[in-house]
Formats: structure tokens, sequence, C-alpha cells
């Protein structure tokens, strides 16, 4: 029998209804088969017309190649320097498997799960996510407008993966030992305008004050801006300290909505998050902002290939 031709598959693959898991199969195919030559590529094109990272002089000379990439010197510092000089991916190996890891990163997989399809080591699939995540995280909105929602979450503080407790271990896993929000808690705060663009912040420990909503929220909300809350008095105060128009919805009380006035979009940022989360069984604090930055990339959905991933984590602090 004479064996298929390409056109031939692609046509038969065309006319059958894929399902969710039919696609993540197919993505994951063509993931595991890119040229490693791709993610050199990309990586260059990403950093095409950067300054030298050491000292911003513009001027360059070619000096040879390492790992793949481009050297160059520069005439003013001489230091040498690649594409990804002064990035959170400087140093890291493997190239030919980042862009499959990537693709991992866009499905949510665990750590262990990633290390298992791109076949790396569990330690370097944590120390992947943790360069790629934060890099691609750079990628947020400067600035909010019009109508924006604020609203807290808060998560039990977590030391996972710590060698050294600053407290005594939880008995039974994760309970408070006092009731209510306190300084047990870490503060996930996120606020998010209606065309959708989303900003989210770890305030620090404890019930928001308005002097974390003042560092966190003023340099991205301009004076012209409506902001929405709940009743919290930390907003009634920081809105007045900034000059900025607020409404708030007693959502205590049962009020849910004044016609336009709710937080019914940050809300449901916050549980989708929440729910997002379960799969990791629990994060550190010291990386919940690593999960939510993740979770903004992922529900904004612009940076929605490997290579857009790439070339945002590629980008220079
Ligand atoms: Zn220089």
């Amino acid at each position: 029998m004479r064996s298929l031709t390409f056109d031939e598959v692609f046509a038969m693959l065309s006319a059958v209804r894929l399902s969710a898991a039919d696609l993540a199969r197919l993505r994951e195919w063509i993931a595991s088969i890119m040229h490693p030559a791709e993610c050199i590529a990309l990586i260059e094109q990403a950093a095409a017309g950067r300054p030298c990272p050491h000292c911003g002089c513009a001027r360059r000379h070619r000096c040879g190649q390492a790992s793949g990439l481009q050297r160059f010197r520069c005439p003013g510092c001489r230091h040498t320097y690649n594409a990804l000089t002064g990035t959170p991916l400087a140093r890291l190996r493997k190239k030919e498997c980042w862009l499959p890891y990537l693709q991992c990163v866009l499905e949510s997989r665990t750590v262990r799960d990633a290390a298992r399809v791109v076949n790396v080591h569990r330690t370097t699939s944590f120390r992947w996510r943790h360069r790629f995540v934060p890099g691609a995280m750079r990628d947020r909105p400067q600035i909010l407008s019009a109508i924006v929602e604020a609203d807290e979450t808060y998560r039990l503080e977590s030391q996972k993966g710590s060698r050294k407790l600053t407290r005594r271990a939880r008995k039974r896993g994760c309970v408070a030992a006092r009731r209510g929000i306190n300084k047990e808690h870490d503060c996930l705060l996120v606020a998010r305008d209606r065309n959708g663009n989303t900003l989210d912040f770890h305030a620090g420990r404890g019930q928001v004050t308005a002097a974390q909503l003042h560092g966190c929220l003023r340099p991205v909300l301009p004076a012209d801006v409506l902001l929405i809350s709940d009743g919290a008095a930390a907003y009634r105060r920081f809105a007045a300290d900034a000059g900025i128009t607020h409404e708030a919805v007693n959502v205590r009380a049962g009020v849910r909505a004044r016609g336009a006035i709710h937080i019914q979009n940050v809300n449901g940022w916050h549980s989708r998050f929440k729910s997002w989360l379960v799969r990791f069984r629990g994060v550190a604090s010291r990386y919940l902002i690593n999960y939510s930055g993740w979770q903004r990339i992922l529900d904004a959905r612009r940076l929605a290939t490997p290579a857009h991933l790439l070339c945002a984590a590629a980008q220079s602090g």
C-alpha cells in the first residue's frame, strides 16, 4: 500500500471534529517537533537592536558564538553579552526544550508533569517555571482606565519548599491558628478595568491597608478613573487621599450591584484563579505573585503561543 501524502492526512484531519483533548495532543506533538533553531531565532529577534545590557552603549562588535547565540563585545565597556544577558533566561540550558516547555506553561502543567512531557529533570522544570513565568509576567498593562474594580483575596501564608520555617509547623496542614484575616494571610490585590486589563499585587500580610493600596494602585490609576470596591474602609481612605472618585458596593449586606457599580469582574477573576490554583496543591507565599501573574497571562490570552511567551520572557528587565 502506498503511504499517504501530507495533503491527504491533513484533509482527513481537517474533516475530524477535534475534542479539546485531541487538540492538546496535537499541540504537544507540534511543540515537540519544533526545530531548535526556531527558539534561537525567536530569542535573537526579541533582542534585535537592544543596547549593551552593561552600559547602554548602542554600538557593538560581533564576537563569536556561544550556546547557539551570537556573542557581542561592547566597544564602550569591553564586556561581552548575548541576546539573553540581563534577562531571566540568561544561562539556562537546553534551548531545544524551551518551546515545548512553554507549551506546558500554557497548559498549566505541574512541575512534575512538565518535566515528564519535556523530558527534563524536576529541578530543571521548577527552575524554568520560575524564570519563564516572571519573565512573561512583565507583559502587563501600564495603567488601568475608566471604570476600575479592585478587590483582595487572602491565602494562608505558606512556606512550602523552605528548609527552615520561621514559625511552628501547622498541624493538620492548612488551618489558621486564629479566625478571620490576620498576619497569617497573604493579601493578593487585583484591579481590573472594564476592558479586561488586569493587574495583580502581593500587597503584604493581613487586611489590606490604605498605605498598601496607595503603593500598589496609585501609580496605575489616572486621576479620572472611577474606582469600585467593597465596603472596606481602606479603599475609601485611599481614594480620598488620592483624589479618585470611588464607589463602594456593600457586599456584606448582600448588595451585589447597583447598575454598573459592581465588582463582579474582579471577583470572577479571583474565583478563576482559586480554582486554577487547586492543581498545584498549595503554593509558597514567595511565589504567590508568580502564580497570579501566570494566571493573568493565561486569562488575558494575549500571549497565546510558546513563541509569544518566549519573546515576552526574553525581554530585559
Ligand atoms: Zn557596554
